[in-house]
């Protein structure tokens, strides 16, 4: 049975994304069958992977239409460990069509029921929003990791998340947990990194991961080129942290060491 992991958090630009992808990518690295899944209507996993559009040939809006079958919305990817669905919103008005579409909270659950077996890890990509396609993707997920962006104050945003989780779990979804907190665009230095840390540890210490995702110029290369930063270079600072990230979540959800 796999683990489903939300990478989620009601806050723009911090790098949910970034880390979803990067983390997805780098589980496949480690040989865990991942089923990275974009639930974004904006579709930047899709463009971090290097799917253009005529790549993409059925995605989330056909899972939430029910017009294809999930297995169908799956793709391969330059990872042989590495599946993907596209979040594949295109228009305006199949964007209202597909909000209508994710009033229904178990649309994504059910459809993953069929699926699921086929991997270790099933990561997906939320947007900045908690409601619709959001709450679709936590009443089917175990857990949610929280991106923070480093020097930024947070606590607001994760205040709303963990109110949202809790209601999720008292609602439709008990098994949701918090799978932790990670620091992104870390500045090890930086004064203000140390107070957004200090302010974070002091309601959420438990939660924080010991991974850091460090600033990465490198992150934009190697999307511009369509790609996890893994395979476009290993041997990054930035590379290194995200294969770190994904030995934390082995060893915390496989009971290794
Ligand atoms: P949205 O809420 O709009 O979906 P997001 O939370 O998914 O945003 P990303 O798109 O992942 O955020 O990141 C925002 C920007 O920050 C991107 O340009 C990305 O390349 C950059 N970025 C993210 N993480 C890092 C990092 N560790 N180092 C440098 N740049 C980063
Ligand atoms: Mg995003």
């Amino acid at each position: 049975m796999s683990k489903i992991i939300s990478v989620c958090i009601p806050k723009g630009g911090v790098g949910k994304t970034t880390i979803a992808v990067n983390l997805a990518a780098s589980l496949a690295v480690a040989e865990r069958k991942t089923l990275l899944i974009d639930a974004d209507p904006f579709g930047a996993s899709a463009i971090a992977l290097g799917f253009t559009q005529n790549k993409i040939k059925a995605g989330i809006s056909d899972i939430f239409n029910l017009s294809k079958s999930i297995q169908f919305t799956i793709h391969n990817t330059e990872l042989k460990y590495l599946h993907f669905i596209p979040a594949n919103i295109n228009s305006i008005r199949l964007d209202e069509k597909f909000s209508k579409s994710t009033n229904d909270r178990s649309v994504l659950k059910k459809s993953l029921k069929s699926i699921r077996n086929q991997y270790d890890y099933i990561i997906i990509d939320c947007p900045p929003i908690l409601t619709g396609i959001t709450t679709n993707a936590l009443n089917s997920s175990n857990s949610i990791l929280i991106p923070i962006r480093s020097g930024h104050l947070s606590l607001e945003a994760v205040d709303k998340l963990i109110q949202f989780v809790n209601w999720i779990k008292d609602t439709t979804n008990p098994v949701l947990e918090i799978e932790g907190i990670v620091f992104n665009m870390y500045e090890k230095y930086s004064k203000v990194t140390e107070i957004s840390e200090k302010e974070l540890k002091l309601k959420y210490k438990n939660y924080i991961l010991n991974t850091v995702i460090p600033v990465s110029n490198l992150l934009n290369e190697a999307t511009f080129y369509g790609k996890p930063l893994c395979l476009y270079r290993i041997n990054s600072v930035g590379a290194i942290a995200f294969l770190d990230l994904a030995y934390e979540i082995i060893c915390k959800n496989e009971n290794i060491l």
